[in-house]
């Protein structure tokens, strides 16, 4: 995994931020996650990105749109000024090289899943459009919380298969949503489970980023408040979410409060002793009769031996 956080400071100040913090990966908004108003981005800004990050060791970039976007809600005000952020958040994060643009499909308010799913295809469908080959969508599956759509593997499916596996469509789990909404991503035989159903019903390819959250509230409470790392219910087990051999290899990011100002260096230390645990545990314990070691490309590990001893050394 290339562990990291979302952190603040926006196109101009997320690369040394993240690697204030000692994170390989980073999440970051590209305008105030409070306000509507989309900022005019310094075109140098924009494409010096690219080496700043680099030159801060950060291995991928991924940008979180704002939480205000709701693509299934019946408000037409709502829902066209979500799809105008989400076509800028695009074009920015296509500016800056991102691998990808995570969102929330949103809330459908009450009027059902397959109303939400109505307002929602032929907005996702538009700024598809606008994707390159290297930044992709990636649909964020929810909480389960109020009429949040992706709550379950099978309504993150329906997406894929209703936005006909648009070739630059991908998807990202969270930890603390998937433990919300009723997968104990904390036993390995239920998070195979998830990860076969998803494989043969999405491919693991076009799983694209994962957020590390713990959870404060209890397994299938529909509730989305993410704990710090090994604070909440999950605690240590998170470990095994962590080592599951087929997530190794994609950015995995912190967005938890840390001491209220997001993912700290503490936090990052925390993920990578979990990291670490659930990754040496794998690699002891006797081979699993379940998963297929011949899908993953043998490559997939060394990039985090090396982010490993980038660290360490
Ligand atoms: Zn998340």
């Amino acid at each position: 995994m290339i562990l990291g956080g979302h952190v603040g400071g926006g196109v101009k100040a997320a690369p040394e931020r993240a690697e204030a913090i000692g994170a390989d990966a980073l999440q970051l908004f590209v305008q105030s996650p409070r306000a509507w108003r989309f900022p005019d981005h310094d075109p140098e800004v924009l494409a010096s990105y690219g080496d700043r990050a680099r030159a801060a060791g950060i291995q991928a970039t991924i940008v979180h749109a704002i939480y205000l976007c709701n693509f299934a809600s019946p408000d037409d005000t709502i829902y066209g000024k979500s799809v105008s952020t989400l076509r800028d958040t695009v074009d920015t994060a296509c500016a800056i090289g991102a691998e990808g643009v995570v969102f929330h499909v949103g809330s459908h308010l009450g009027s059902g899943f397959e109303a939400g799913l109505e307002r929602a295809l032929p907005a996702v469908e538009q700024v598809l459009e606008r994707c390159s080959e290297r930044t992709w969508l990636l649909i964020e599956n929810s909480a389960g919380t109020g009429g949040t759509i992706g709550r379950s593997l099978d309504e993150v499916a329906t997406l894929f298969e209703r936005l006909n596996k648009h070739r630059r469509l991908g998807f990202c789990l969270d930890s603390c949503h998937l433990w919300a909404s009723g997968y104990d991503v904390t036993d390995p035989v239920a998070l195979d489970a998830l990860l076969d159903e998803f494989d043969s019903r999405v491919g693991l390819d076009r799983l694209r980023a994962l957020h590390v959250n713990d959870s404060a509230t209890p397994l299938g409470s529909n509730r989305d408040r993410h704990a710090n790392i090994k604070e909440g219910l999950m605690g240590d087990k998170l470990s095994v979410f962590l080592g599951n051999r087929r997530l190794q290899g994609l950015p995995a990011l912190l967005e938890v409060e840390g001491q209220g100002k997001g993912p700290d260096a503490n936090e990052m230390q925390k993920l990578r002793e979990l990291w670490e645990a659930g990754t040496t545990a794998r690699t002891r314990a006797p081979a699993r009769k379940r998963g297929s070691s011949a899908r993953r490309p043998a490559t997939r590990g060394t990039r985090d031996s090396r982010s490993r001893g980038r660290r360490s050394g």
